[in-house]
């Protein structure tokens, strides 16, 4: 599923300039930064770890219920955001939080 960010956030900035898909604004009129789930792919392709959350201070950053994908539908996603170079990305380890959930 996407990310989203929680009312809690604190418009500090800091996940911003971590999403590698440029998914995350801010919202003036809420003083809050926001994810466009259309452009979040958990990070797959990018990174085993959602960037924004592990940057995030107050953890306000957390998994959106709303927009439930798999790790397969991410991937696409991703190869579709950048496919000027969708043949640069794979799945694995340091690619996908799901490998590392199945891992244990
Ligand atoms: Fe961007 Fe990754 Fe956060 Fe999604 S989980 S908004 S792709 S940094």
């Amino acid at each position: 599923m996407a990310t989203k960010i929680t009312e809690e956030c604190i418009a500090c900035g800091a996940c911003e300039d971590e999403c590698p898909n440029t998914a995350i604004s801010y919202a003036e009129a809420a003083d809050l930064f926001v994810i466009d789930p259309a452009r979040c792919t958990e990070c797959v392709g990018h990174d085993n770890e959602q960037r924004c959350a592990a940057a995030c201070p107050p953890d306000v950053c957390v998994p959106d219920p709303a927009h439930v994908e798999t790790e397969a539908e991410l991937f696409d996603k991703v190869k579709t955001l950048w496919s000027e170079r969708a043949d640069e990305f794979i799945l694995d380890d340091s690619t996908s939080h799901f490998r590392l959930n199945q891992a244990g």
